[in-house]
């Protein structure tokens, strides 16, 4: 009798976290602005990404008047809030007069479907709007290993790099991707296609890092882009927003701002904001932790001088974060038309980074 009700017990246990693990499948909703000009998925560009985990939504604004082609990333690593929201955010408010502007936000869609192990971290977020909560899921930084099994002892990327085994999951070591290669190649590649065909001309990749990471509040550019990311930091610093600037490393292969530069010879830039929930030094992993950013131990820790961020009681809220990814694409975008007046990007209805950080972001959601 004791075993039997112990089994019952266990199949009810099994059968709440099975459901609560598989809800992590259902896609998060996007409702796109009334700016949208065409709604397309990555296997559009690259088939045999159809009806696989890696296929994801591409949004694409486009003016009426020509100009430059933007292409804009979230969710390359699923666990990097900030980048994915601001890329919802663009694409839920956006209008283009004069130019492109193509917005993947979960760019590692598989990445959504599972989080990090043995982390703690929630499933989900929610943001407040003026219609009520939005959830929005927390992923992994690496595609789910039920989508790729199993990993090698040595991943070799598709530019001969030699990375640990769990690299070969990893969406920012895998471009310029392979057609036949695992998954996260597979994904890679649709990317380096959609950026071809739409003739892109500035790809951007959205991120955030540990504050006891280096490269954090950073422009990562590509060589052929140096003008660029010095122009926008420049541009930046005058609205007081303080980013560092760092080369891509020539030697370090597989990553956007590398292979999207050198394999399809377009601009190149990845931005790092700060985030205390993936760092290593943090309390209870929470749903607080993501949001509001708060952290005693990241407080400590900078005041020991051991984060390359400050980091005080008011803690590095995702709005914060989201508010300098829309400073930092509003401060390339303006470069870009200095630069090259033929590149000009004309959006109206951009989330303003000030406000973001004054009303919230979930004031600018639908
Ligand atoms: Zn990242």
């Amino acid at each position: 009798m004791k075993a039997m009700l112990f089994l019952g017990l266990t199949l009810a246990i099994s059968l709440l976290a099975s459901r609560e693990f598989l809800s992590m499948h259902r896609p998060d909703e996007i409702f796109p602005s009334q700016g949208l000009t065409a709604s397309r998925m990555l296997s559009d560009y690259f088939p045999a990404l159809k009806s696989t985990p890696g296929d994801t939504p591409v949004y694409v604004y486009e003016g009426k008047e020509r100009g430059g082609h933007i292409l804009i990333l979230g969710g390359t690593h699923p666990n990097e809030p900030a980048g994915y929201i601001t890329a919802i955010l663009l694409a839920e408010n956006i209008r283009v007069a004069k130019g492109k502007i193509i917005v993947i936000p979960w760019a590692n869609a598989s990445g959504f479907t599972h989080s990090d192990p043995q982390e703690g971290s929630p499933q989900r977020f929610d943001i407040k709007t003026i219609s009520g909560r939005r959830w929005f899921k927390l992923g992994s930084r690496v595609t789910n290993p039920v989508h790729q099994w199993p990993d090698p002892t040595i991943y070799v990327n598709p530019m001969g790099q030699k990375l640990a085994g769990v690299e070969a999951r990893n969406l920012n070591r895998a471009y310029p991707g392979k057609a036949h290669g695992n998954l996260t190649e597979k994904v890679a590649f649709g990317i380096m296609k959609l950026i071809k065909e739409e003739a892109i001309d500035l790809g951007i990749d959205l991120h955030e890092s540990a504050p006891e990471y280096p490269v954090i509040n950073a422009i990562v550019f590509h060589e052929n882009s140096a003008d660029l990311a010095a122009l926008a930091q420049m541009e930046l610093q005058a609205k007081g927003y303080e980013f560092r600037l760092e080369g891509s490393p020539p030697n370090l292969r597989g990553l956007s701002h590398r292979e999207w530069g050198d394999e399809a010879k377009i601009k190149a830039i990845l931005m790092e904001t700060p985030n205390a929930s993936h760092g290593r030094l943090k309390g209870k992993p929470s749903i607080s932790l993501i949001v509001d950013g708060q952290d005693k131990y990241y407080e400590r820790a900078s005041r020991l001088g051991r984060l390359f961020v400050p980091f005080g009681p008011e803690g590095i809220p995702l709005k914060s974060r989201v508010g300098r990814h829309l400073a930092g694409l509003n401060a390339i975008l303006k470069s870009l038309t200095e630069l090259e007046p033929e590149k000009l990007v004309e959006v109206e209805n951009m989330p303003d980074a000030a406000e973001v950080q004054a009303r919230g972001i979930g004031a600018s959601l639908r």
